[in-house]
């Protein structure tokens, strides 16, 4: 069997150092190609040299890098383009990872996707972008890798509904006040995933499962009233298809990234992995579920809105959750105000025109002007 060539775009970041663990099991499948990261030199010429990839590319110009290493955002294209390369793993964080996307599709990969962002600023895009070039997304998502697993390639005509799980974040069953107040620590804290900062804070606020809600809109082809979510602590399911004879099909591991990174690069195969120990239904016991609290997290509500909503509006949603985080992250933002940013975006901005790229970048760039001048 000839080995397939992996690039990974964020190779530094929590996704990307997940699969190159990953990958240094599957040496006798998987070739490293390219590799690059925005930040972080030592960790990137660690990795080259434990892989070997033939492409570097470091994004923050002002880092050292070793000569021989590509510098610039334009090597996030570079690297999703190669000959070499089958399977581009898109691991980087935000809107920044949207063109090497749409250029990975056009020239006939397979993006194994990560970066939801991408599909949320420009789901229509990347469609056109898959019937152009014949490249196809296999989502990284662990929700929407379980509903691919799950759907198992019946029409979508035969599911009824997708159920995605949530896990509720760090904020589950905190008061208003509580939330109001709360810290950049209290919501890096979250309950059983550890991931980067970004989807961390997403995922206390709930705009991580409106990106997903958007998200599987677009990988599934299913109208947003087909897409429900449930609050499910534990994150041992990782998401429901409930099919139109009423059959309800779930798929479960221990949350790690692990096993949906490595399924994304070998759906619809799988491979042999001894990463993951054995699972033991006794010892992830009880599994719960409860209904979302959408008033306490109007992140989720304004997502899907946005999402119906269609045209700039996705990409202003997105927009607007960026740039708030970033505020927070940086704390000149309450937490309380990310939600209200979005909204306040939506409210201003979010019948702008979105049908090229051009348009939505465009709709982005304006949206984050005027969440700074929000604050
Ligand atoms: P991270 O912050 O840990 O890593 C991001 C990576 O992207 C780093 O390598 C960084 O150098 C690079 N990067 C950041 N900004 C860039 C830019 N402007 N240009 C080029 N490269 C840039 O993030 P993460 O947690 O690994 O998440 C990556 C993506 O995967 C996000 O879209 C996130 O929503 C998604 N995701 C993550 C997890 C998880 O468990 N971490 C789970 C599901 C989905
Ligand atoms: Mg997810």
């Amino acid at each position: 069997m000839s080995r397939r060539g992996v690039a990974i775009l964020g190779s530094t970041g929590s996704i990307g150092t997940t699969a190159l663990r990953v990958l240094s099991r599957q040496k006798e499948r998987f070739d490293v190609t390219a590799l690059t990261a925005h930040t972080n030199a030592q960790l990137l010429r660690e990795q080259e040299r434990e892989f070997h990839p033939r492409y570097v590319g470091l994004v923050n110009g002002s880092e050292t890098a070793d000569s021989g290493w590509h510098r610039g955002s334009e090597c996030l294209v570079q690297a999703a383009t190669r000959d070499d390369t089958d399977i581009v793993l898109n691991a980087v964080v935000g809107a920044a990872g949207l063109d090497a996307t749409l250029a990975a599709l056009r020239a006939g990969k397979r993006v194994a996707l990560a970066n939801k962002e991408t599909l949320v600023l420009a789901g229509a895009l990347a469609e056109r972008a898959c019937a152009e070039g014949g490249g196809e997304i296999v989502p990284v998502d662990s929700e929407h890798s379980a509903i691919l697993q799950c759907i198992a390639s019946r029409p979508t005509a035969d599911v009824r509904r997708i159920i995605l799980t949530a896990s509720g974040g760090p904020f589950r069953g905190w008061s208003d006040d509580q939330l109001e107040a709360a810290t950049v620590e209290d919501a890096l804290r979250h309950p059983t995933w550890s991931m980067g900062r970004k989807i961390t804070i997403d995922s206390a606020t709930l705009a991580n499962k409106a990106l997903e809600v958007i998200e599987a809109h677009f990988l599934f082809g299913l109208p947003y009233d087909r897409i429900d979510v449930v609050v499910h602590p534990q994150s041992i399911v990782h998401s429901f298809v409930e099919f139109i004879d009423g059959s309800v099909v779930a798929q479960m591991s221990v949350p790690t990234m692990e096993l949906p990174v490595l399924y994304a690069l070998t759906h619809p195969e799988r491979a042999v992995d001894d990463g993951l120990a054995p699972f033991d239904p006794v010892a992830v016991s009880p599994l719960t579920f409860e209904p979302v609290d959408a008033a306490r997290f109007p992140a989720l509500r304004l997502g899907i809105e946005a999402g119906k909503r269609g045209g700039a509006a996705p990409a202003v949603y997105n927009a607007a959750n960026e740039q708030a985080v970033a505020l927070f992250l940086a704390g000149r933002m309450r937490f309380g105000g990310i939600p209200k940013a979005i909204e306040s975006a939506l409210a201003t901005l979010g019948d702008l025109p979105g049908g090229s790229r051009d348009e939505l970048l465009d709709a982005d760039a304006a949206t984050r002007r005027h969440v700074m001048e929000l604050i």
